[in-house]
């Protein structure tokens, strides 16, 4: 199918592209890679009457550190972030659950700024920021504000972000020493979004035999990324060991309220999430005993 008529804009600068967001918010929906918004113009889900393009917004590109936060800004493909010996060293969670985005030219296109804003509850990054307990950076003439992830992510495709702010960073910070991290997913295909996929974070006493600190974030269980609150309380101060990591699953399996679709069962989602949560805090916890050694 054929798009809907639109206006394509390519502004030369952010300040420009905001005072024509500022004026058409309404109307008007940003294009950073389109791999999302040109399937959903091409089968009619979105009918924008003018598209923003962002790719000549230069200072809308590039990864760096900031007070010891990783902050990749809105308009880096998913490859540069793949790629980026600093990504890997600061947020190997980020580097590892970013492989997992679609096919290679889809990461080619696909930008960060752009799975943040568009929020499919399956996507990995909505999840990893989660996970790390990141923030997103909205810019719009009115100013500049940063939201926490927990609050930025309301539904399925559903944002805190207003109509005329675009997301223009968004930043993951350090993790404390002795913390080790995984991302594990099951699709039906590679390149699929995922069925389930969970982030897991853990963090370890000084002698490596004790949990101080767990996080569990799930994508594909509801329409938002979802951390196992419960799972992860439970978690504090118990012993690193398989009986840990499988009650950890139990209680995951407990509180998560995933929905069936044409996918997958909800009881097969509940299964599955139960299943990477043990294998992903097991490794992370290898992870972190690995990380002090080396
Ligand atoms: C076959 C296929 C498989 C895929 N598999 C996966 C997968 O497994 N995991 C995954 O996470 N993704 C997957 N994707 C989606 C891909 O990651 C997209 O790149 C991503 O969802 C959107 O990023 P984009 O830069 O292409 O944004 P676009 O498609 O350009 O935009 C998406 C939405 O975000 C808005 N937007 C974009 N940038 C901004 C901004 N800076 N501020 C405010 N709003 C903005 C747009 O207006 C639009 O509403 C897949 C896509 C395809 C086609």
């Amino acid at each position: 199918m054929k798009p809907p008529r639109f206006r394509y804009y390519a502004p030369h600068s952010l300040e420009e592209a905001l005072a024509v967001l500022a004026e058409m918010a309404d109307e008007a929906k940003p294009l950073a890679g389109g791999q999302s918004l040109i399937p959903m113009l091409n089968m009619r889900l979105a009918r924008p009457s003018l598209l923003i393009d962002l790719n000549g917004l230069h200072e809308l590109s590039g990864i760096e550190l900031d007070n010891g936060a990783l902050v990749v800004r809105a308009m880096t493909r998913h490859r540069a972030v793949e790629r980026s010996p600093l990504v890997a060293e600061h947020t190997p969670l980020l580097a590892e659950a970013i492989r997992w985005v679609g096919h290679l030219p889809i990461r080619t296109r696909g930008t960060v700024g752009g799975s943040v804003a568009h929020a499919d509850p399956a996507a990995e990054l909505p999840g990893v920021l989660m996970a790390l307990d990141g923030t997103v950076q909205l810019t719009s003439r009115r100013g500049q504000r940063l939201v926490p992830a927990e609050d930025f992510f309301i539904d399925l495709l559903t944002t805190a972000a207003e109509p005329d702010e675009l997301v223009t960073e968004v930043r993951f910070p350090s993790l404390p020493s002795r913390t080790g991290t995984a991302w594990l997913e099951v699709a039906r295909r590679h390149g699929d979004y995922a069925l389930v996929g969970v982030g897991a974070v853990v963090s370890l006493a000084e002698d490596f035999t004790t949990v101080t600190e767990a996080r569990l974030s799930f994508i594909g269980v509801g329409g938002r990324p979802v951390r196992a609150r419960l799972a992860e309380a439970a978690l504090r101060g118990q012993p690193v060991a398989a009986e840990t990591w499988r009650a950890a699953a139990a209680t995951v399996r407990g509180e998560i309220d995933p929905a069936g679709d044409i996918h997958a069962s909800a009881e097969y989602r509940r299964y599955v999430a139960g299943v990477l949560a043990e294998r992903a805090l097991a490794l992370a916890a290898e992870r972190a005993r690995e990380g002090a050694r080396q």
